[in-house]
């Protein structure tokens, strides 16, 4: 007989006994308490005792929260960019996690996102916070079954994650430019990413309005062909204007840097306006790229229902977590689409984007932010380096795989915050 056939009949056995021995032995009380300890996972059903947070500031403040169980596993997690008031929230939400089951990932996100609605569930802060809670679920999740996440999310499509390195360095004025490329070849990137707006050009003659002039779009061009030059000619060169500019400096930049071929052009006008980007997108050869500030799927729908653009990047530390980021993913491969998320986070936060790149099909290449702070990357978590030669092999250990060495990651605590208190 089956081990659950076994249990059902135990289980019923025990209900019957109970009908007619309750009096004597309580048999159905023990029925009923065997019921609610057990799970189908081969050990008793866990329940979250404590959420607690940490924040520490790397690129921006990085929202950590961590969830304690009643049998000692502990799940971990981590928001970004929106998480200015992430604390607070996440200990709004622990009324809808103490005494749940953490591996019922959807139903506990769904329950404190339409909690939400009227409290700004919809986007932003609270659904940057609800992401880091989600990533420690899903942690807690494999933890529990012995499983990475990534077979949690439907098994591995690919073994290596391609990552791209945002470069912070872009032109010949930058002194330590070719210095620093020389480091991003030594690193071994096949993918580079620069930042072409720039807040402080002298060609600016007003410092509210972005419309770019002639001289400040062409230093946006030399820019890209200093890079293109400079890098090796099979590594791909992707380019950022972080939404800042108008409808027509967009269409002239994308049109523009065409010769270049880029891996794509991110958010040339801001991406709360779907139609501008399908203009952008439908005047140019250039591939065009949004989404690290849209939020859940319902950021990602008109995106796609109206091909505004070429490639998708959700933030999945910010966007809703894992399995919201797999579902993105999906309703762009309907659209063939790829999938290019945008990440600045800790190996924590990188690796749990990894089990999700590695599950989707239309994975094109995952952002990494660090080459500013290689020290902290190398020792934030202890299994060291998880970078190699521009790619992440996605971990089969169990949950996320990686742990906070929390002597690092304390040394780079955001002041005036507390440390997994709670
Ligand atoms: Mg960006």
């Amino acid at each position: 007989m089956k081990k659950g056939a076994a249990m059902t009949s135990r289980r019923s056995f025990l209900k019957r006994s109970g009908t007619t021995l309750t009096g004597v032995f309580g048999l159905g009380a023990l029925a009923e308490a065997i019921e609610g300890r057990s799970s189908p996972y081969g050990r008793p059903r866990l329940k979250i005792t404590a959420v607690r947070t940490a924040v520490v500031r790397a690129h921006g403040d990085q929202l950590h929260v961590r969830i304690e169980t009643d049998q000692g596993l502990v799940g971990q997690g981590e928001g970004t960019d929106a998480v200015v008031g992430g604390p607070p929230l996440v200990a709004s939400f622990a009324r809808f996690l103490v005494g749940q089951d953490p591996l019922n990932v959807e139903a506990l996100f769904e329950r404190i996102r339409t909690a939400g609605i009227f409290a700004g569930a919809q986007a932003g802060q609270y659904v940057a916070a609800l992401s880091a809670v989600e990533i420690a679920l899903w942690d807690l999740a494999g933890k529990a079954l012995n499983l990475p996440v990534y077979q949690l999310l439907g098994g591995k499509v690919r073994d290596r994650v391609r990552v791209y390195c945002d470069s912070q360095t872009n032109s010949p004025a930058d002194p330590k430019a070719l210095e620093k490329i020389a480091q991003i070849k030594e690193l071994g990137f096949t993918a580079v990413k620069i930042d072409v707006d720039d807040r402080n050009d002298p060609a600016r003659w007003d410092m509210v309005n972005w419309t770019a002039s002639n001289a400040e779009i062409d230093t946006m061009l030399g820019k890209m062909a200093f890079m293109r030059e400079a890098l090796d000619k099979r590594t791909d060169l992707a380019v950022d204007m972080h939404g800042r500019y108008d409808l027509t400096t967009g269409k002239r930049v994308a049109i523009e840097a065409e010769p270049f071929k880029l891996l794509f052009l991110e958010e040339p006008v801001p991406a709360e306006n779907v139609d501008a980007m399908r203009e952008v997108r439908e005047s140019t050869k250039t591939p065009i790229c949004c989404g690290e500030n849209l939020f859940l799927r319902h950021g990602f729908r008109e995106v796609l229902e109206k091909r505004a653009a070429d490639i998708i990047m959700p933030d999945l530390q910010k966007c809703g977590g894992l399995l919201e980021g797999r579902k993105i993913a999906d309703m762009a491969h309907t659209y063939y689409v790829p999938f290019a998320p945008h990440c600045v986070v800790s190996p924590i936060g990188t690796m749990a984007s990894a089990h999700v790149c590695a599950a989707v099909p239309n994975f094109l290449v995952l952002e990494w932010h660090w080459i500013g702070r290689l020290p902290l990357w190398r020792t934030i978590v202890k299994e060291g380096e998880i970078l190699e030669r521009g790619f992440i092999t996605v971990t089969d250990r169990p949950g996320l795989g990686v742990e906070m060495n929390e002597e690092a990651a304390r040394g780079a605590q955001a002041p005036g915050t507390t440390w997994f208190a709670g």
